[in-house]
């Protein structure tokens, strides 16, 4: 079995690296030309029962799956956010899942905590995060989660816990109404965080006239008016990098409301956060020191593959106090002597895989300077594209930031007829949005392959279908 493995896993390098040369030529369509049950259709309906060389599952995935797969790589690819890798990341998870480790808490694998405790301490050193954020403050830290979304759930629980002294876990928050406030512009998961925690919808609070920022005095006031109703103001989410237009929220602002108020506050940095690894763009976290919680997606914009989100904390207590919990069969004297971190209380799961090595091989072979290149590329590029688009009459420039480029034509139905087609070309992916009610195409740029020419190829390509 290990030579079988020794040969397919070389091969499997192999397949990889020629896919990636030929999504860096352009080669392969962004997406592919299916209809819904193509793959169900060509697979047998049973599991096989007897085993199968590795070597014929490498083929059937290059054969029958490869083909039916939406190239996030590409660098016409410029749907959502991007999800990009590397090799080194590739070379992790490979290494990883190898050792087949389950750092669930420190005595289950203390090399994989301790990893993961200097990890997210370098990255928040290297985003400028106040030193609170990080484990060496003995009161905050960091833990790799596998999204945003998780994150949001995790900081909201840490939040409720803190606002009700305990109650919330202890006996829950009957005959009270805790609430979450966020913008309109905030994620989807955001809303999603507010549900599964019990919160129902989120209090939506309108956004500084003239921006798509969360107001902080709209705030300020829907919070005095909900505590003189009798309910409990608990967390609010400011966004760094809508998913949207890139909008950043005043977390200065934000933050002084929510210190007034005792409010936890949680910012979700998922994707432009790690722009702040570049002096010249780190004014998206001013004031982040005012915060409780922070996250950020590596796998949007730091060529860590999916998964891969730092969760940071100031308040590792109110955390750990919300989300612990210790069972006989995990009492174990290094927590006790809680000398150790135990992240299996710092997230939902019990269970998880060794997550930093992925950060660690990814931040080592790129080097901060590296990551930093490759967020400047990126906005390079961007930059460059909204320039065409700015300069072409019959399309608008809607809002352009970091690495991403939302535009419209002059009408909704103009706009609406380039999605169409564009939906039928497969030769670039964008992503459709309604931005102030009127419909855009959203361009964003992570690709490690998308260079100058790819853009203006890109851009050409959008132009014909006007
Ligand atoms: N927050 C923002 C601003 C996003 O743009 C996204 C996704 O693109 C998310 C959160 C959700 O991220 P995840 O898929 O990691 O939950």
């Amino acid at each position: 079995m290990s030579q079988d493995f020794e040969a397919a896993s070389a091969e499997a390098s192999r397949l990889l690296s020629d896919h990636w040369r030929a999504l860096a030529r352009q080669e392969p369509p962004v997406f592919p030309d299916l209809s819904p049950g193509s793959l169900l259709s060509s697979l047998p309906a049973a599991a096989p029962e007897e085993a199968e060389p590795l070597a014929d599952l490498l083929e059937d995935t290059w054969n029958l799956v490869v083909p039916g797969l939406v190239h996030w790589q590409h660098p016409a690819f410029l749907g959502y956010y991007p999800t990009n890798n590397s090799p080194a990341s590739v070379l992790a998870e490979l290494v990883t899942a190898g050792l087949g480790v389950q750092g669930m808490m420190w005595a289950t694998s203390p090399a994989a905590t301790e990893l993961e405790q200097v990890v997210t301490d370098w990255l928040a050193k290297a985003l400028g995060l106040p030193e609170g954020f990080c484990h060496s403050s003995g009161t905050g830290g960091g833990v790799i989660q596998d999204s945003a979304s998780s994150a949001i759930v995790v900081a909201i629980a840490a939040g409720l816990h803190r606002v009700s002294r305990g109650r919330w876990r202890a006996t829950g928050l009957r005959g009270c109404r805790p609430l979450l406030y966020c913008s309109d512009q905030a994620n989807s998961c955001v809303t999603k965080g507010s549900r599964v925690t019990g919160l129902g919808e989120p209090r939506i609070i309108p956004r500084t006239p003239g921006t798509r920022q969360l107001d902080p005095h709209a705030l300020e006031v829907q919070i005095a008016a909900d505590r003189a109703a009798g309910l409990l103001p608990a967390v609010v989410v400011a966004t760094v990098g809508t998913t949207g237009t890139c909008a950043i929220d005043s977390i200065e602002e934000i933050g002084r409301v929510c210190r007034r108020e005792d409010v936890w506050l949680h910012v979700d940095a998922a994707y432009a956060g790690s722009a702040a690894l570049c002096p010249e763009f780190r004014y998206v976290n001013d004031g982040v020191g005012l915060a409780d919680s922070y996250a950020v997606n590596a796998h949007k914009w730091l060529r860590a593959g999916n998964p891969s989100d730092v969760l940071w904390t100031t308040d590792r207590a109110s955390l750990t106090g919300a989300l612990g919990i210790t069972p006989p069969y995990l009492h174990h004297p290094a927590t006790e002597s809680t000398g150790v971190v135990d992240f299996r209380d710092w997230q939902i799961p019990l269970g998880r895989p060794m997550r930093a090595l992925k950060l660690w091989y990814v931040i080592r072979a790129h080097g901060l300077r590296g990551l930093r290149s490759v967020i400047r590329h990126d906005v390079r590029m961007a930059t460059l594209f909204a320039d065409l688009v700015d300069q072409e009459e019959g399309f608008h420039l809607e809002a352009a930031a970091l690495g991403l480029v939302v535009f419209r034509r002059t009408t909704d139905e103009a706009t609406q007829t380039l999605i169409n087609r564009l939906r039928s070309d497969h030769s670039i992916l964008c992503t459709p949005d309604i931005v102030d009610g009127r419909r855009v195409v959203r361009a964003a740029f992570g690709s490690p392959y998308t260079t100058p020419e790819s853009v203006r190829r890109t851009w050409e390509t959008i132009r014909s279908h006007t």
